[in-house]
């Protein structure tokens, strides 16, 4: 890394989850002096590990697709990066089937009836006969919110819409789907038409996301890599050191902030639901290959189960199986204790195969992570618009990252806008500029 040139300013960087500590490398590597202030004693943010019977395991399901931003890779080689065949299961109506599903197995695992149904029901929704185009169109406009039920629906139809995508958004964000912004569909369901995905599909065979990476003790891997990156650059970290409205005004450089947006701003639109991580343990050979379960209807509780082990063999454990179960906070609050709840968590395990009705739970150890979702509201781009400009007005502060654009995005993302935040600022940006650049983010499609 070339020594701090004197001609740069010191920069604030607010946040040292992945973000926050990749943008204070990119910058100390093009030579800006750098400061880093975390509110937490630790480093991580979202990566930052549960310790569980001594294993570092991630904060629910997390792995790197294949199809991620180079950059990440590209910083982080030295990391020790392993590449894992995927082996995700759906479980749907009692069946278990793989995922992400291929349109054969997807088929046969709804039944011949569901399928008809379904099949029926999407072409003869309303609307229907006003063509394919507006999956197209529906890329760019986010301006008339019609909200994610009635997006939806006119697109799948109405059993699709029931089956699948009403109960995944109840569970996660613990809303009615019509309170709930039609962005929401766009970040997680393709934008390309069923015709398109389908005649795709059939024409392509098998779907090519079938390995993806992992750093080999964990992500936190990927945070002790650029905190000794910066040591040796002589970047300090201030833990215990929140950023609010008063710090970033006195700075007299440039701030990048990875901290809450609403935390800069007084927004009461830009709120978020947390999510509780329940990691358990059964006896060994309990669980099978699967790395991680998706359970999408309402019967669970959980909306996830991964499990450490397959992500990598550094996370096994010589005793146990263990299990990372995501119950999304919705309608428990953010102090319910599950520890009462064990034999109808173990049911509900039995009851979507994942474990077998003859093993009993052993350990359990539940952690909340608060503000993780972020409530994406009907028409919430507006008061995201807002937000963004009243930050502009407090000075050279460009927010970036999941929490500093209010994001529900992936790793590498948060790698790769932190490089554009460093190229803003090479490039003499303003803070104002920063604005119609981080509008961009808001179509960054999320993988799973
Ligand atoms: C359950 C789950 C599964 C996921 N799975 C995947 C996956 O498979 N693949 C993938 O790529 N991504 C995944 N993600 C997303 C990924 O974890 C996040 O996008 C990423 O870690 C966010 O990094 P960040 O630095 O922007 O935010 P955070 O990790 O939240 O870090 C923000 C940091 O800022 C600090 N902070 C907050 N406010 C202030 C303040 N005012 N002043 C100073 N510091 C402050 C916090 O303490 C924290 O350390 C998943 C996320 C979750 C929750």
């Amino acid at each position: 890394m070339p020594a701090n040139s004197p001609q740069k300013p010191t920069v604030l960087v607010a946040g040292a989850g992945i973000t926050g500590l990749s943008a204070a490398w990119l910058l100390a590597r093009d030579g800006y002096p750098v400061e880093v202030h975390d509110a937490a004693p630790t480093a991580g943010g979202l990566l930052e590990p549960v310790q569980f019977r001594g294993l570092p395991c991630d904060r629910g399901s997390h792995r790197i697709h294949p199809e991620s931003h180079p950059l990440l890779r590209e910083l982080t080689s030295d990391a020790g990066w392993v590449e894992q065949p995927r082996r995700g299961r759906l479980v749907l109506g009692g069946r278990q089937m793989a995922y992400p599903p291929q349109v054969g197995d997807f088929l046969k695992g709804l039944g011949a009836r569901t399928a008809a149904h379904m099949g029926l029901n999407f072409l003869t929704r309303p609307g229907a006969l006003a063509g394919f185009k507006r999956w197209e169109e529906d890329r760019k406009t986010i301006d008339d919110d019609v909200g994610f039920e009635a997006f939806v629906t006119g697109r799948v139809g109405r059993r699709a819409y029931t089956q699948f995508y009403a109960p995944y958004v109840e569970k996660v964000w613990g809303l009615h789907p019509n309170e709930i912004s039609q962005t929401v569909a766009k970040a997680r369901i393709s934008t390309a038409s069923p015709l398109t995905t389908l005649s795709k599909a059939l024409k392509s065979g098998p779907v090519p996301d079938r390995v993806f990476l992992y750093p080999r003790g964990g992500m936190v891997e990927l945070i002790e890599f650029f905190q000794t990156g910066l040591k040796l650059a002589g970047v300090p970290i201030h833990y215990d050191s929140p950023i609010g409205t008063k710090e970033v005004q006195a700075w007299k450089g440039p701030v990048l902030y990875s901290g809450h947006l609403s935390d800069l701003v007084d927004q009461p639109n830009l709120k978020h639901r947390g999510l509780y991580l329940l990691h358990i343990a059964l006896p060994k050979g309990s669980v099978g290959q699967t790395d991680t379960f998706y359970l999408p209807e309402r019967d669970f509780w959980f909306g996830r189960v991964s499990q450490p082990a397959r992500f990598s063999d550094e996370l096994s454990d010589d005793e146990c199986d263990v299990l990372c179960l995501e119950i999304p906070e919705g309608r428990w609050g953010n102090d319910h204790d599950f520890s009462e709840d064990i034999l109808k968590i173990q049911a509900q395990l039995v009851h979507a195969g994942i474990i077998p009705s003859t093993v009993d739970i052993g350990e359990m150890k539940q952690t909340f992570v608060p503000r993780v979702y972020p409530m994406y509201k009907r028409n919430w781009t507006q008061y995201w618009s807002e937000a963004l400009r009243q930050v502009a007005s407090m000075g050279q502060i460009l927010p970036i990252g999941r929490q500093g654009l209010f994001l529900h995005c992936n790793i590498d993302q948060c790698v790769y806008i932190a490089d554009e935040a460093v190229r803003h600022l090479n490039a003499g940006g303003t803070a104002a500029d920063w604005i119609p650049k981080a509008k961009g983010f808001l179509d960054l499609r999320v993988r799973d």
